[in-house]
């Protein structure tokens, strides 16, 4: 099934405590887009870069299939910058700079063939910008969003006008409780199941994932990656290999939800092994499904005897 990518395109410059790095592509669409490729083969992605931006992260782009007709490239500035800087315990980041550049005026056009795509998935982008998409396209059969603090806080009411609109909304734990305005993650996510999306699904970092639906919870664990490296696009890469299992099989029964879930921690895993989107470079299919199976055995609780 066709999948749209609507989001940002960036240059990062990242601190870990394992090196650093100035200059690498990432960005919301960009992470989702790479690893929904590895499940379904129509991406249709729509973001904008600058004047900077190199062929190489073009090359890069359509090696994993991904069709770039929706991607704006703006020669009157640079493409979006973010910079940022991870701690000791990998869970906690500080953004040091971010510049819109070409990014503060994104108009996100959706091209004509992509406005018929059955699976959408809104990056992290202004929820304004979120529901302009979604007046665009013809009649999605899902459509999930990613938000952050920033919107939480800066435009709660567009925020909550977008929420009606989607299918599923994916946070982390803070987020959860700071859209819910309540503490306890149990009862923030019933406000926000209240707020209108039917499928909801909290992050907690390295402590895995629980999808909230009517069906009831599915907790998801983390795979224990021994070679973390850089946390950059965890949540992106989740939610890429989330919807993109669910575009390739068009299943949105509670099981095959499930599975997804898990397919999005698989590629959230491999993400945070190598800076940046590298570590998708090399990444093979059969890697990702014998990673899912591993985290088959990882969860496993035998019945009681
Ligand atoms: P994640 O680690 O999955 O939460 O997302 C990391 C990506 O988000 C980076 O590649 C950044 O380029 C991108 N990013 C950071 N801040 C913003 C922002 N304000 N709007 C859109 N994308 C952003």
């Amino acid at each position: 099934m066709s999948l749209l990518v609507v989001g940002s395109v960036a240059y990062d410059g990242i601190e870990t405590p394992f090196g650093s790095i100035d200059r690498i592509l990432g960005g919301s669409a960009t992470y989702i887009s790479i690893t929904s490729s590895y499940f379904t083969e129509s991406i249709n992605l729509v973001g904008v870069v600058g004047k900077d931006f190199r062929d190489e992260e073009i090359e890069f782009l359509k090696s994993r299939n991904i069709d770039l007709t929706g991607l704006q490239i703006d020669k009157s500035g640079d493409t979006f910058f973010w910079k940022g800087k991870y701690h000791f315990d990998l869970n906690n980041r500080d953004t040091l700079d971010t510049q819109l550049n070409v990014f503060e005026h994104f108009d996100p056009i959706i091209p004509e063939d992509y406005k018929n795509a059955r699976y959408v998935a809104l990056g992290n982008i202004e929820p304004g910008l979120q529901s302009k998409v979604l007046e665009q396209i013809d009649n999605p059969d899902f459509v999930v969003m990613d938000t952050m603090n920033f919107w939480i806080e800066g435009a709660l009411e567009s925020l909550k006008k977008t929420l009606k609109r989607v299918n599923m909304l994916v946070i982390n734990d803070s987020e959860a409780r700071e859209l819910a305005d309540e503490p306890n993650l149990m009862k923030a996510a019933e406000i926000v199941l209240g707020m209108g999306p039917e499928a909801l699904i909290i992050k907690k970092g390295e402590h895995g994932a629980l999808l909230f639906t009517q069906d009831g919870i599915f907790s998801a664990p983390a795979y224990p990656v021994v070679d973390i490296f850089d946390p950059t696009g965890a949540g992106d890469s989740f939610l890429g290999g989330l919807l993109g299992w669910l575009a390739y099989t068009d299943d949105r029964s509670a099981e095959n939800m499930r599975r997804a879930v898990i397919f999005g921690s698989v590629m959230a895993s491999f993400c945070v092994e190598k800076f940046g989107p590298d570590r998708f470079k090399t990444l093979t299919e059969k890697e990702v499904f014998e990673r899912y199976r591993a985290f088959i055995s990882l969860s496993q609780i035998p019945e009681l005897g």
